[in-house]
């Protein structure tokens, strides 16, 4: 609060007008000083001169009186001649005093100067009586000049008595006056050194607000607003110092570029407050991941960047990597609702694979679209990955001509009903039979279909094929009910049941004949539009079913309230089941789990028979997997299904 007030702009005008004018009545309080110290010294030269005159007048008195004493003891003539000429020797001084003096000095020269004037007649009178022989007369001259003396005497004594006291008085008012003049003095000095010291305290505190917005400043050009992360300028700036100090150590630096799996659906669903809110977790989970030196960065949307300074070799950089993976596979818990995104990272090292900052970023980028691509979670850069690199761009480009062109073709692997090994239906599964790059799997385009939102037409291309496979099989005598998977962004468009609908209609199939596949995190995205949809599903008649399930872990919650029919524990747990405990001890609380909440549950990815009687035993009620058969093309599908019909017992027995 104090900094505060002393970093306030009007502070800071206060104090420095206030200095302004203490200062200006310092110097305004030692002008008048001086000017007063100045007055008085003339004053009292002044004094001093008219004291010293009325000393001269008393003194040419006292000479003439001498004089007269001197003459009349003496009774010579010749001792005569002093006193004419000590006679009137005052009358020059009293003249002066008349003419300079002040005004009380005048009124007394005036009085004295006539008294003078009557003393020095009789002197000369005296004189003159005395030349002309005449003693008595010289005498009664004298008697007359010594009584007019006294008088002079008395007038001269009050006068020089009253300069004393004019002079003593001066004397104190001036010193008075000095006194108050050195009490302002001091008192405008203390309140001038408080007003420097204030000002000395904000200017500090000026000093210190600018140095922090510099700061600031310098900050905000080079972090993230967001989320506080550095930003791409820093990781360059970052890069290039950790490159050169490579060269100098001869330890090799890894760069990672990640991007989250699922934020797009996400951020679109459920509102960009809550991506931002989720990319500020994702943050905190990444900095809390690696080490102090290393340097987090966002480098915009949902793609971070981390650099690894001498983290030495790739196998390191992977350590770190999985650390990163367990962070953010952790499901991060927003306004109640619980999303986990997971991510793919792209590891590229200096000076193994690139030559600069630029092309590391750039490997960096490759490995992470490959790690993408291929579900891998992480992936390193090798120099083979940039042509699948730009493989990959051709692919999406060419997306849309493949859906228009039918170029996508479908395969069916069966289902199996696992006490009876009858088959209950196919799920289809989607290829793409490209013009240059040969047969690609699912893999190879769905994900990007999701991001760029082809997966609604491809959704639509699949389920028409699919159907109208359905109607062939059908009219050849063969009701094989299908799986189709669904992408997330269909269960968030509410014109989608309709879609459903017309395509069972025009291949006039039965709505039961119908399984939907839906993931967890399409629903998660955006659980209420989901749920509508879904539930316009269900009243179709269209059976619902959770894909992949397990590997997310916050749908649980929402399992209870959603209108689905089946659950498929995904293939990470049942293929693993015999050689890892904890993927066995999982899928015997999810075959728990969804037995309580009545619901069919299909394992898949099932490879073996040992797994289908662990399963068996476990209480599951449908498998699907190699161990039945590879996802097949429609006619080798029909072909399998007729010998599998007259071979049945071909199924383990559990
Ligand atoms: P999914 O829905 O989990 O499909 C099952 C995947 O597991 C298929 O891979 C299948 O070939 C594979 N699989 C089946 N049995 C086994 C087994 O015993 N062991 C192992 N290791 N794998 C087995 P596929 O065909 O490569 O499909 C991959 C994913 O691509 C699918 O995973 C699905 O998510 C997606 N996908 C495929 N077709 C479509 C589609 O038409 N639409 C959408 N939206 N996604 C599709
Ligand atoms: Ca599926
Ligand atoms: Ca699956």
């Amino acid at each position: 609060m104090l900094s505060n007030w002393i970093e306030a702009r009007t502070t800071a005008r206060t104090t420095v007008i206030s200095l302004t004018i203490g200062l200006a009545a310092l110097a305004g309080l030692a002008l008048w000083t001086s000017l007063s110290m100045q007055r008085a010294a003339i004053h009292l030269h002044e004094l001093n001169e008219i004291s010293d005159r009325w000393g001269r007048v008393v003194q040419n008195v006292d000479v003439a009186d001498h004089a007269l004493v001197d003459y009349l003891r003496s009774g010579t003539p010749v001792m005569g001649q002093p006193v004419a000429n000590a006679a009137g020797a005052a009358g020059e001084s009293l003249r002066w005093l008349r003419e300079h003096g002040a005004n009380a000095d005048v009124r007394a020269a005036v009085i004295v100067g006539d008294l003078y004037g009557d003393y020095t007649t009789l002197l000369r009178e005296t004189v003159a009586a005395g030349d002309s022989g005449d003693g008595t007369a010289a005498r009664q001259k004298a008697d007359q000049a010594e009584l007019t003396l006294v008088s002079l005497r008395k007038q001269l004594s009050t006068v020089v008595q009253l300069k004393r006291l004019e002079t003593t008085d001066y004397l104190r008012a001036a010193e008075r006056q000095n006194g108050r003049l050195r009490l302002a003095a001091v008192v405008a000095f203390v309140i001038d050194l408080g007003l420097v010291a204030l000002c000395g305290v904000v200017l500090l505190g000026h000093r210190r607000k600018i140095l922090r917005q510099a700061a600031k400043s310098e900050h905000e050009a080079m972090h993230d607003a967001l989320t506080g992360l550095a930003n791409r300028t820093l990781l360059t700036q970052r890069t290039g110092q950790a490159i050169e100090r490579s060269n100098r150590s001869g330890e090799p630096l890894g760069l990672f570029l990640i991007d989250l799996n699922r934020f797009k659906p996400i951020n679109d669903t459920l509102g960009h407050a809550f991506g931002d809110r989720l990319l500020q977790h994702v943050a905190n989970r990444l900095t809390g991941a690696v080490r102090d030196v290393d340097t987090v960065a966002r480098l915009g949307g949902d793609e971070f960047a981390v650099l690894l300074p001498s983290v030495r070799t790739a196998a390191n950089a992977l350590i770190v990597a999985d650390r990163v993976h367990r962070a953010l596979e952790e499901a991060v818990d927003i306004d109640g609702l619980s999303v986990d995104v997971g991510c793919s990272i792209g590891v590229a090292m200096y000076p193994t694979d690139s030559s600069d900052a630029h092309e590391l970023l750039k490997h960096a980028d490759i490995a992470m679209y490959a790690a993408k691509r291929a579900r891998l979670g992480t992936s390193v850069y090798e120099p083979g990955l940039d042509q699948h690199g730009e493989a990959q761009l051709t692919v999406i480009s060419d997306l849309r001509r493949a859906i228009d062109h039918g170029e996508l073709v479908l395969h069916y692997q069966p289902k199996a009903d696992l006490r009876s090994g009858t088959v209950c239906g196919a799920e289809v599964l989607c290829r793409w039979q490209h013009p240059r790059l040969g047969l690609l799997g699912p893999d190879r385009f769905i994900p990007a279909a999701e991001e760029t939102g082809l997966i609604e037409p491809l959704t639509r291309y699949v389920l028409d094929h699919a159907l109208a496979q359905c109607r062939e099989w059908h009219a050849g005598g063969r009701d094989v009910p299908i799986s189709v998977n669904v992408g997330a962004q269909c269960l968030h468009d509410p014109t989608f049941p309709d879609q459903v609908s017309r395509l069972l209609k025009e291949h006039d199939r039965p709505a039961e004949a119908l399984t939907l596949e839906i993931t967890e995190s399409a629903i998660i995205a955006d659980p209420h539009r989901a749920g509508d949809v879904l539930e316009r599903l269900r009243e179709l008649g269209v059976r619902l079913s959770i894909d992949d399930f397990g590997t997310g872990y916050s749908s649980i919650a929402y399992l209870r309230t959603m209108p689905v029919h089946e659950m498929k524990i995904d293939r990470s747990f049942t293929t693993n089941m015999r050689s890892d405990s904890s993927s066995a001890a999982i899928t015997r609380s999810l075959l728990g789990l969804a037995h309580n909440l009545e619901l069919e549950v299909v394992a898949e990815g099932v490879e073996d028979e040992e797994t289908w009687s662990a399963l068996a035993a476990l209480g599951c009620d449908i498998v699907q997997g190699y161990c039945l058969s590879k996802p097949l093309p429609a006619d080798e599908f029909a072909v399998w299904l007729r010998d599998r019909r007259l071979d049945e017992l071909t199924a383990p027995t559990p």
